[in-house]
């Protein structure tokens, strides 16, 4: 028998499994996927990891390749405690940081620092958050580094720890239940290889992820537009660990009324792929709208789209696109923009539709109302000439404004008038729900009273009360990480 099962085998529930180890545990890992589609939502990600750091002192001891000679001419700025914790709090719509969030906050160097040591390496993300200005990488946004190998690297890092630190796993397992016997956790239902079969062991981590993939539960909690959603991750995350954890006692906790959303090819498939090399399985995704404008059916623009940096809009940006008519739009660039769009806009599978001139490229443009999006056109583009003047400059928010639009632009607003023009096919896509179940900052799974329930414990997407109304990109593997390493503890202090 394990002294700990854990539910999941993604960023969390690993996290979890080498705590556990480390405290000298023994853990059996159960997952419900097979050998090739273990790893969760963690696989499909960037591997980009948000956490506070003073200087590039904090980064140093991190980074894989301090040869890289791009470093001498790299200016990562600084991320400060305060300056995460005020990210956070933008999204928290007025209410306070939770408990949780200073956690994160507060250990989430230490928690990289802790990976590294456990042979996850990272390097800078320069493709994602650096332009060069004036010859030096520049860094915005607060993100600096990536997982070496993205989320598939980090995923395949923390199993080969795991594995060598002597935890097992079952693939093709689902947990099905929890057995609790007179208040203690005795073992849990589940079905390998679809034979119903029950492990005992004396305390279980839930790590299995939200109710992203679950149709009727997106339904049920985020609104019925919901059910047509991409899911831009795994299809197995479908609330199971809700449902168990609850019929224990569990109170939920957190946001339901939201999820993390992000504007997305219209024709990607309706899950994740996980046959796309790791560096493509993100492409799906369309998130440079800051450098052009959005246009829905009806030809009208529905949101600002230069109103912050891309990590602390896309999130929101995502819910705008599936409450338009028919959950579509169009994101339109010129030329003069190409070099700052992400290399997703030239996956080899993207929808791009393009012409010479904006009049031909609409005339293109199927189901649109095609008078009105030339006509949002014309106005967007007298509505640049104000700030003509002003700089283009996508490391920081330039000011470059729209004036006289009931829907301004406030920042990168150029012109659209160099040709060749293009415009991409936009629906949204759901990355993960931020619901969960309540849990103190040790991972301790609590009823509505407050209370632990022995021997239960929850990591990454199942812990509510996190993030609320958007996150800032790369805090959900960080947050994962983390509350995985307490619950692991806390679970093997529990034995
Ligand atoms: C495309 C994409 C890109 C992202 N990029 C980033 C990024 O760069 N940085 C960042 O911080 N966050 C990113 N995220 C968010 C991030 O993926 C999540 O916050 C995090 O990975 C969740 O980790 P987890 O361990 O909680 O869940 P997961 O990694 O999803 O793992 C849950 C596991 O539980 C298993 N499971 C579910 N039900 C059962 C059951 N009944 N029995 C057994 N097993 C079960 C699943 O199969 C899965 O393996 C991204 C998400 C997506 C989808």
């Amino acid at each position: 028998m394990a002294d700990i099962i854990i539910i999941g085998s993604g960023n969390a529930a690993l996290c979890a499994g080498i705590a556990a180890l480390e405290k000298g545990a023994s853990v059996l890992m159960i997952e419900i996927a097979n050998e090739h589609e273990w790893g969760g939502n963690s696989r499909y990600t960037a591997g980009a990891m948000r956490f506070a750091f003073e200087s590039f002192e904090d980064l140093k001891p991190l980074i894989r390749d301090l040869d890289d000679e791009r470093l001498a001419k790299t200016d990562f700025g600084t991320y400060t405690k305060e300056k995460f914790l005020g990210d956070l709090k933008h999204f928290n719509e007025g209410e306070p940081i939770t408990e949780l969030q200073q956690y994160l906050v507060d250990n989430s160097l230490s928690v990289l620092q802790w990976l590294g040591s456990h042979h996850v390496k990272f390097d800078p993300s320069y493709a994602r958050q650096s332009f060069v200005k004036n010859g030096i990488h520049t860094f915005w946004g607060g993100l600096a580094l990536d997982v070496e190998g993205e989320g598939d690297g980090l995923v395949q890092a923390e199993m080969r720890e795991f594995l060598r630190l002597g935890g097992t796993i079952h693939y093709n397992c689902a947990a099905e239940e929890i057995i609790q016997e007179n208040g203690e956790i005795t073992g849990v239902k589940c079905v390998q290889d679809g034979v119903p079969i029950v492990l005992p062991c004396k305390a279980v981590i839930l790590g299995c992820g939200g109710f992203e993939a679950n149709k009727q539960l997106r339904e049920q909690y985020l609104g019925e537009q919901w059910g047509v959603a991409k899911v831009r991750g795994t299809r197995h995350n479908m609330g199971k660990g809700l449902e168990m954890a609850t019929s224990l006692g569990a109170a939920l906790h957190g946001f339901f009324g939201g999820c993390h959303a992000v504007p997305m090819d219209k024709n990607m498939p309706d899950y994740g792929n996980l046959e796309l090399p790791f560096n493509e399985r993100k492409h799906y995704r369309k998130i440079s709208y800051l450098y052009g404008i959005m246009l829905n059916e009806e030809g009208k623009r529905f949101v600002d789209e230069g109103l912050d940096m891309r990590n602390y809009t896309y999130a929101q940006f995502g819910k705008a696109v599936l409450e338009q008519p028919n959950s579509h739009a169009w994101q339109i660039f010129d030329e003069k923009v190409a070099p700052y769009l992400y290399a997703e806009y030239r996956f080899r599978y993207a929808t791009v539709i393009e012409a010479d001139t904006l009049e031909e490229l609409v005339a293109k443009l199927d189901g649109i109302d095609k008078n009105a999006a030339l006509k949002t056109i014309q106005e967007y583009n007298e509505s640049t000439k104000a700030s003509q003047d002003i700089g283009f400059d996508p490391t920081l928010k330039d000011g470059k404004t729209t004036t006289g639009l009931e829907l301004n632009k406030t920042n990168w607003a150029n012109c659209l008038d160099t040709p060749p023009f293009k415009a991409y096919p936009v629906t949204s896509g759901i990355t993960f729900t931020y619901g969960g179940v309540r849990t103190s900052k040790n991972a301790e799974v609590l009823n509505e009273n407050g209370e632990p329930i022995k021997g239960l414990y929850a990591c990454g997407e199942m812990v509510g009360g996190v993030f609320f109304h958007g996150y800032p990109g790369g805090s959900g593997l960080t947050s994962g990480a983390l509350f995985g390493r307490e619950a692991g503890y806390s679970a093997s202090k529990g034995l």
